[in-house]
């Protein structure tokens, strides 16, 4: 395999950097899920939190566990895939703060007999009907989770939700019932620290949406939004590029190893162009194992090409948007095979 996913990390620390100043004062929850958007989980968490970043959004609580692993015991991690009372019991023993969007995890929160108070995220669902507790359900989950408090079982350390980012008028009804339902967690008596309900689109372009914490994934990694503003608008840049090497050449082409069977959707084919060393070639065929680019003078077995992403001509969403997809589609099909290489730029 010689293929690599080739990923600036000095990129990477500047879009934080821009996340951060977008989302002040807010804090940047840094979502680390699909490992680290297929750049790399390890790497790139110990990246930010060099960088300064102290809250990370882990998905499941395995991958919280890991994250912790990382960082040690200074940061907050943000885990909301959780099965049960054996991952209730493991987020309280890796300190993750655990977002509960399901009244049965209450129950077996109720029941665990593990030492150690769950610090708890409530989950409104605002409408996307994904997971979180409906709203005529709410009353009875604050009550739940008031008795949890009062017996030393839970914190409740904060309010949340997700929403679709499709349109303003969709966010602001989600947002409506978002702060309703933390008013009535007001009126009884438990104050959560943290509110939390945006991701990348409406963190950057909605100010009333950061509240405490904004859960920003996309942005962070410079995968803009598909259909929505470029990443100079944004303020961001792409930190990663799938480079592929040329493994032969004959009559027929010039054939790149782009290191996957899940990789690049064959849709795309004759569509777009990659970065040769001769300039712009077009791929002419994507097979599960091999890309066909068209032919330059003096190609040879070992020329790298950049198939996407940072340095050439393409980013994954601009990808994305020949096949009507979204940008983290092209970048999590980077096969986890391929080599990722850390650079500074
Ligand atoms: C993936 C995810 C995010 C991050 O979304 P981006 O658009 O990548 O910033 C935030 N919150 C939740 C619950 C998510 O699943």
């Amino acid at each position: 395999m010689t293929a690599s996913y080739r990923v600036d990390l000095d990129a990477f620390s500047r879009n934080l950097h821009r996340v951060r100043e977008a989302v002040a004062p807010a804090a940047h929850m840094l979502v680390v899920k699909d490992d680290a958007y297929a750049h790399g989980l390890e790497r790139l968490v110990a990246h930010a939190f060099a960088q300064g970043v102290r809250w990370f959004g882990a998905f499941d609580v395995v991958t919280g566990a890991a994250v912790r692993a990382v960082v040690g015991p200074e940061a907050r991690i943000f885990v909301w895939l959780i099965g049960g009372a054996d991952d209730l019991a493991a987020g309280i023993a890796a300190d993750l703060d655990l977002g509960v969007g399901d009244e049965a995890l209450l129950d077996d929160l109720a029941g665990l007999t593990v030492d150690g108070v769950a610090r708890i995220h409530l989950k409104i669902d605002t409408g996307l009907h994904r997971n979180g507790i409906r709203p005529e359900r709410w009353g009875e989950a604050l009550d739940h989770t008031a008795a949890l408090v009062a017996r030393g079982r839970a914190e409740l350390e904060g309010i949340w939700s997700h929403i679709s980012e499709a349109s303003d008028a969709d966010d602001d009804e989600a947002r409506a019932v978002f702060l309703a339902a933390r008013e009535s967690a007001r009126v009884a008596g438990l104050d959560p620290r943290f509110s939390h309900l945006a991701a990348s689109a409406a963190g950057f372009a909605r100010g009333e949406f950061r509240e405490d914490l904004v859960r920003v994934g996309a942005f962070s990694y410079g995968i803009r939004p598909a259909g929505g503003p470029d990443e100079a608008s944004l303020g961001i840049e792409p930190i990663a590029a799938l480079v592929a090497t040329v493994t032969d050449v004959d009559a027929a082409g010039v054939r790149l190893d782009v290191g996957s069977l899940h990789g690049l959707p064959s849709t795309l084919a004759g569509r777009f162009d990659v970065d040769t060393p001769a300039g712009p070639r077009r791929v002419e065929a994507i097979t599960p194992v091999s890309v066909s680019v068209a032919p330059w003078p003096g190609a040879a077995p070992g020329d790298e090409v950049i198939v996407f992403g940072r340095g050439s001509r393409n980013s994954a969403t601009d990808l994305a948007e020949l096949i009507d997809t979204i940008g983290e589609e092209i970048a999590l099909r980077v096969s986890p095979a391929v080599s990722r290489r850390y650079v500074s730029s």
